[in-house]
């Protein structure tokens, strides 16, 4: 497939990231992401829009969904420019599938095959470095240098009880998106349990066999 229109789904933690990187590079498409978006927007106001909170920031500390208004509207923007995309971290609840069949037609839906207990240890060890934007991990991937390792932070959202509610509206919101595209016949699996580079010759070969 030389341009796909695809998602990538999977639970925090699941390498939807690590992978949308390696899609958009070898395929040459948008890497099209809500929550980087939403992070690089955190303050944003949207008090007017009457919603719960007057920013996302106040959602994604507690691990919720920000508002469908908010977060369909960034989707809507990027797809309008993008030829071929990956989007990841959207749509996160079924009326976000439905807007997105409006916005426009997928090749396909990749789902990230992770078990709960592995989410948890992934996240909850996840580091980034503020000054490389480089994902770290305390025990699978530490940094070599010691300057790095002292400089290393935690995500605000990565703590062990906002990883809870995360995978907690995960299971609530999300898996019926899944369901929904497993149902249309979209749906393709990969075992994302796998280290990173058979997970890549797994997705690399299932969008390559898309038609
Ligand atoms: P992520 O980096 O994809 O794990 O997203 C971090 C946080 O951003 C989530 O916990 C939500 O608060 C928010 N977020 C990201 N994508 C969406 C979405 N599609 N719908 C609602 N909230 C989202």
């Amino acid at each position: 497939m030389a341009q796909p229109r695809m998602l990538i789904l999977g639970a925090p933690g699941a390498g939807k990231g690590t992978q949308s990187a390696k899609i958009t590079d070898e395929f040459d498409i948008d890497h099209v992401t809500t929550g980087d978006a939403l992070r690089a927007n955190k303050e944003m106001d949207i008090s007017e829009m009457d919603t719960e909170y007057d920013t996302p920031r106040e959602y994604m500390d507690q691990g919720e969904l920000v508002p469908d208004e908010v977060v369909n509207a960034i989707v809507d923007e990027a797809l309008s420019q993008a030829d071929g995309f990956v989007l990841d971290g959207y749509p996160r609840n079924l009326e976000q599938a439905d807007e997105l069949e409006d916005m426009t037609d997928l090749d396909l839906a990749l789902y990230l095959d992770v078990s709960e207990e592995e989410l948890v240890h992934r996240l909850t060890g996840r580091r980034l470095d503020p000054e490389t934007g480089d994902i770290y991990h305390v025990e699978y991937n530490p940094p070599e240098d010691p300057e790095v390792e002292d400089r290393l932070e935690q995500r605000e959202d990565d703590t062990e009880e906002t990883v809870k509610e995360r995978l907690r509206v995960f299971r609530e919101n999300t898996e019926p998106v899944i369901d929904h595209y497993e149902d249309e016949g979209s749906l393709e699996r990969v075992d994302g349990e796998q280290a990173p580079e058979d997970v890549w010759e797994d997705v690399k070969k299932t969008i390559e066999n898309t038609d």
